[in-house]
């Protein structure tokens, strides 16, 4: 069932520089689940959870023919996507994966309608097939997730908390905490990505993960000199890597980055954004 023939395994090293070890995991992964196995494999592509290798990509395969039905192949693949910004040197490799990844995406969706356990580790891997590697490194389900922002206007560095302890911008001066509450976004009046990743959470029944998604996607009144900006243009400009795979429409690329929180660029509030797989978003040379 695997493309393995088109893999030249013995031309692609892992993190130990070894050839034949992550083929043979993956063999005996496909015939059984086993724990051992994804560990090795784990670190084998993925080294610190942090460096992915050739092997990585050239697993990918393999990986997503896994992932309908196993937990370990959607994490591992989702690691080795949300590090496909990185310099790993196989932009060649990742190119021939753009098959691959978009069946990924549909596998994701699919799985995330399911509301499976393991929701937030697959919204992350879906955020990075979307090429939103920011956020798929960033979202941590919101019990007390921190982002850490400069406001635009006086360069003010403050922390923007979205969690169960509250909601609100922070900033110390001395000893003495500045603190204002966030403004959520209305749900109808999302754009873009933030629309997209709202009505996905909404869809699934995932209540707190869209309402730190509209916080998110919301409005912060800097604590220091009062004025207000939109935290996710601020952490997508601040945090956005700026190097582009090209394999989706630039069109589906410009989801916020470009516009300013008080003149959205025009089209991007109508335009439908459809979670990846649900359809082809792939363009031709
Ligand atoms: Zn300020």
């Amino acid at each position: 069932m695997f493309n393995t023939g088109v893999v030249d395994w013995a031309r692609i090293r892992d993190s130990s520089f070894d050839v034949d070890r992550v083929p043979a995991l993956l063999a005996r992964l496909e015939r059984r689940d086993d724990a051992d196995a994804w560990q090795e494999l784990g670190w084998r592509l993925v080294l610190e959870g942090d460096l992915v290798f050739p092997a990585g990509f050239a697993a990918l395969p393999q990986l997503v023919s896994l992932a309908p039905r196993s937990a370990q192949a959607r994490a591992l693949a989702g690691r080795i996507l949300e590090r496909a910004a990185g310099h790993h040197g196989c932009d060649d490799l990742l190119a021939d994966c753009a098959g691959t990844i978009a069946e990924f995406g549909e596998a994701l969706d699919r799985h995330l309608r399911s509301r499976p356990a393991d929701y937030l580790v697959s919204f992350r891997a879906l955020l990075a097939v979307a090429q939103e590697y920011h956020w798929a490194n960033a979202l941590e389900g919101f019990t007390d997730d921190i982002y850490e922002l400069e406001c635009p206007h006086c360069a003010a560095e403050m922390k923007i908390a979205v969690g169960r302890f509250g909601c609100y911008a922070q900033v110390w001066d001395g000893d003495e905490e500045l603190r204002r509450d966030l403004r959520p976004a209305v749900a109808e009046e999302l754009t873009g990505t933030g629309r997209w990743m709202h009505r996905t959470a909404v869809r699934d029944g995932q209540e707190t993960l869209a309402d730190g998604i509209a916080h998110l996607f919301g409005d912060a009144q800097c604590p220091v000199c009062a004025s207000v900006f939109n935290i996710a243009d601020e952490y997508t400009h601040a945090n956005r890597p700026a190097a582009f795979i090209d394999r989706v429409p630039s069109s589906a690329q410009d989801t916020g980055a470009g516009a300013s929180p008080s003149h959205p660029a025009d089209g991007v509030g109508t335009r439908p954004y459809a979670a990846p797989g649900t359809k082809p978003r792939r363009q031709g040379p």
